[in-house]
């Protein structure tokens, strides 16, 4: 069932008040607008800080939207300074969690064995993991884009079973196209979310193939969302700037119209 996904992912933006202001407009301007949510599903990823008022939000006024963490450990408990668990996330309702961003690679440090142990962190504590892959500018001039990608997404595939697989979403976001304005073209979109699917259905088999969702991610704004989500193999985008208006992530939420 790859129904659509329309994420946003709040970065270190927002406190818990702001959090909890953008959240309300935001499924206020979804509901006025008739929104069907179970058809396409909205997902927000607030800072850690605000997910304990995202979650009397949304569980006090029955909201149909779904939250995740930006990031997890790939550890239970104990001595890690800083540290969220997969536990943490769970108990305050969380479904989701962003594993492998661009940002947690480049600014952390965190290669595709770092993100290996928190999809696996994610899925013991039932969360649905999103994780995102993408080559750099270098790359990307290089021409070797894809094969860098999939060597991404295949470190943590090979590693997981067809069933688990299926219930998987990665996420492409070029890292030239992440908050510069730039955004892939369509086809850019296409192009690599086609090669993962291969990728998952080599593999996997089809139904794992079948089952994964393919977001895009980069710049993705109300007046470009639409021709994204016509490519066959994107199931969905991963929002960051655009994200943090009410109504400029509504209206992406609404591409149909
Ligand atoms: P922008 O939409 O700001 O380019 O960010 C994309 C992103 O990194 C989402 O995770």
């Amino acid at each position: 069932d790859r129904r659509p996904l329309i994420a946003g992912n709040w970065k270190m933006n927002m406190d818990h008040r702001q959090g909890i202001t953008l959240l309300q407009k935001t499924v206020w301007t979804l509901q006025d607008a008739n929104h069907d949510f179970d058809r396409v599903e909205v997902a927000v990823f607030p800072p850690f800080t605000d997910l304990r008022g995202v979650q009397t939000l949304v569980a006090g006024d029955d909201l149909p939207v779904a939250y995740g963490g930006q990031d997890l450990s790939p550890a239970e408990s104990g001595a890690y300074t800083g540290d969220i668990s997969g536990q943490f996330l769970q108990a305050l309702g969380c479904t989701f969690a962003l594993v492998g961003h661009s940002e947690r690679r480049t600014l952390h440090s965190e290669g595709d064995d770092v993100a290996l142990a928190k999809v696996q962190a994610a899925l013991r504590h039932e969360l649905t993991p999103i994780l995102c892959v993408g080559e750099d500018l270098e790359v990307r001039r290089a021409g070797t884009h894809v094969a860098h990608t999939l060597d991404q997404v295949h470190a943590v595939i090979n590693e997981l079973d067809a069933a688990t697989v299926a219930t998987l979403v990665i996420a492409y976001e070029p890292v030239w196209a992440i908050g510069t304005g730039e955004v892939a073209g369509p086809e850019d979109a296409q192009e690599m979310c086609s090669a993962i699917r291969e990728a998952v259905r080599a593999q996997h088999g089809d139904d794992a193939a079948a089952g994964a969702r393919l977001l895009y991610g980069g710049s993705v704004k109300a007046n470009n969302v639409a021709q994204i989500m016509r490519e066959r193999d994107v199931d969905g985008v991963l929002v960051g700037g655009a994200s943090l208006d009410a109504a400029e992530f509504a209206s992406i939420a609404r591409f149909e119209q």
